[in-house]
């Protein structure tokens, strides 16, 4: 395919303000597409990226890299390229302006093609050692020479990573089904996905196997899976009910989420909640997996918390994240030991993910040696639902966040990349107040007035609805940041930033700048009111109405380490509200 006749179709996809026309634009393309190869390069490039976060080939190169490739390509000086990013803030638009107006006068351009686009960014991702930047500058310059004024707008956000698309896996997979399927053959594809989450490789399968090798698709050392999720109650008594008392009780430790992955190859891969390669942070949880872990190959999965080094006591999540912000890893992890609780098993040489809770955790004593640095999570099978109340208080008096109930029934198997009931979170902060804290995603930002004029101060937060696979507004909030925030949010959202709604955004309110659901912050509110400004739930409690948060204030913590559609969805919400309801009838 020529990369012409892509860009055109990412135009119409930039252009749609609804998310239904994406992913009907998406399925005429992958109709398209015969040569697996070929849809397999597109499905990433629709992502902005040449291969999946956990491999760490990432993109990403500097503005100032790709300002010097579109300067030679256009026959102008650095300054002026530099100058006109500024102006309009897009290093997409800026390559099309520039390609426009181009003096370099070049005879023999070549036709770029789709394999020809990604294979040079793929080798732009491999080069390394010295004079590897020259080379990529090389590289992306001998693409925007070829390039007319639209290819060379999404090469240069290739380039940056951000195809400001607006475009998520989920709406590719939808597409995919679509295209060589039908809508229904979707969780097919998700099924897959979950346990190999590479949409190139997905695409690939599906167009060379079929359906029956997409069915086939399952969990490998060294591939992360997608982790699987929890509901929410608010009571002991609830989760109970949910779980029909069939149920084991683990403390809720506040750390950071690890996949561990041990490869035949005795290397051992650790990898974040939202799947990138951890590993080169964490060499003190390397070594403590190489003792004291009784494993050839395998998966577990766990929370690295921050331990106190004077009293080993846990300390809170910020702790971690100071962590990560440091450079001497081996320093920091002398500074800030953690203290790896496992709570999972999904491989010990075959795949353990449709086996119970109960078999699995039986598996993770036998290969977990248990001292100060690593150790089951701490787990209660409470017979009576006092008991159950007896570990919650006991995980608060720790200084936990509360517990985690996990479902022993018969159907209890890990539940790669999805949210269900067999497992609960029980936070503390649902007891103490009527507040709830929801983790939302931004999706507008509202100039502040006075001394915060000209920077975003107010934020449009949304909820994620997974059914339709988009954002809906909850509420608008301001207080609860620091100077400090206002200054690290404008920071964050740069990138993000809109002129027009995203497609996957459901709104009523009009912000002044809309935002590309991408950064996901931790809110609390008094509770939960119908409101006619929002989206979340609308028509769905009441005609005319949705639900939106009173009182809603920012915690102070950025949930980096979730994806937008790891925030908390309209279904949780609901439950929410209506649990509140039932609370204030009684
Ligand atoms: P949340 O991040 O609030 O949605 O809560 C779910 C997270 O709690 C998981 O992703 C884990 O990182 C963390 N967690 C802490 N302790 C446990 C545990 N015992 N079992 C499962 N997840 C846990």
């Amino acid at each position: 395919m020529k990369f012409e006749d892509l860009a055109k179709y990412l135009l119409r996809v930039e252009k749609t303000t609804g998310r239904i026309e994406m992913v009907n634009i998406l399925t005429e393309l992958y109709r398209t597409v015969k040569d697996p190869e070929e849809a397999a390069y597109i499905s990433y490039i629709l992502l902005g990226e040449i291969e999946p976060p956990y491999k760490g080939g990432e993109l990403g190169l500097s503005e100032k890299l790709i300002t010097r490739a579109i300067a030679k390509a256009a026959g102008y000086d650095t300054k002026t390229v530099e100058k006109k990013l500024n102006e309009l803030g897009d290093v997409g638009l800026v390559a099309e302006e520039m390609m426009k107006r181009k003096r370099q006068m070049v005879f023999l351009t070549q036709e770029l093609t789709v394999k020809r686009v990604y294979q040079t960014f793929k080798k732009i991702s491999k080069v390394q050692g010295e004079g590897a930047i020259e080379t990529r500058v090389k590289l992306l310059t001998s693409l925007l020479v070829d390039a007319t004024p639209l290819e060379a707008r999404y090469i240069a956000r290739l380039a940056d990573g951000n195809m400001r698309l607006g475009v998520a896996d989920m709406t590719i997979l939808e597409a995919l089904a679509n295209a060589k399927g039908s809508r229904e053959m979707k969780p097919r594809l998700e099924r897959a996905y979950n346990r190999l989450p590479d949409i190139g490789e997905i695409t690939k399968i599906l167009l060379t196997e079929g359906w029956e090798g997409i069915d086939k698709v399952d969990v490998t050392p060294g591939i992360p899976v997608r982790p699987m999720l929890a509901e929410r109650v608010r009571s002991p008594e609830e989760a109970w009910e949910k779980t029909r008392g069939r149920l084991a009780a683990e403390f809720k430790y506040d750390g950071e989420r690890m996949q561990i992955h041990i490869l035949p190859n005795g290397n051992i891969e650790i990898f974040s909640r939202r799947l990138e390669r951890i590993t080169h942070q964490f060499p003190d949880v390397l070594e403590v997996v190489r003792k004291y872990v009784d494993l050839e190959v395998g998966i577990l999965e766990g929370e690295a918390v921050a331990v106190d080094p004077e009293t080993g006591e846990f300390r809170p999540f910020q702790e971690l994240m100071r962590r990560k912000r440091k450079h001497d890893i081996h320093q920091v992890a002398k500074e800030i030991p953690v203290s790896l609780r496992i709570f999972d098993i999904i491989y010990d040489g075959e795949s353990l993910m449709n086996k119970t809770f109960p078999e699995r955790r039986k598996r993770l004593e036998e290969v977990v040696k248990t001292n100060e640095n690593i150790a089951p999570s701490d787990i209660t099978y409470p017979k009576t639902v006092k008991e159950l109340w007896d570990f919650f208080h006991l995980s608060v008096e720790q200084g936990l966040e509360g517990l985690m109930i996990k479902s022993t029934g018969p159907d209890s198997i890990y539940q790669a990349g999805a949210r269900g009931w067999l497992w609960i979170k029980l936070k503390r902060d649902y007891r103490s107040e009527l507040t709830d804290t929801l983790d939302l995603v931004v999706v507008g930002g509202l100039y502040g007035r006075g001394r915060k004029a000209g920077v975003l101060s107010s934020f449009l937060m949304a909820v994620y609805d997974h059914e339709n696979d988009v954002f809906k507004t909850i509420c608008k909030v301001g207080t609860g940041f620091k100077d400090e925030d206002i200054v690290e949010m404008n920071k964050l959202l740069k990138p993000y930033l809109r002129e027009k709604k995203p497609a996957r955004v459901d709104a009523k309110m009009e912000p002044d700048k809309w935002v590309e659901p991408a950064i996901v912050l931790e809110i609390t509110a008094a509770e939960i009111t119908l409101s006619p400004l929002h989206t979340c739930a609308y028509n769905k409690i009441e005609e005319g109405v949705g639900l939106a948060l009173r009182f809603p204030r920012f915690t102070g913590r950025y949930r980096l380490d979730k994806r937008p559609e790891d925030a908390t969805t309209e279904k949780e919400v609901i439950e929410i509200y209506k649990r509140q309801r039932r609370v204030g009838v009684e």
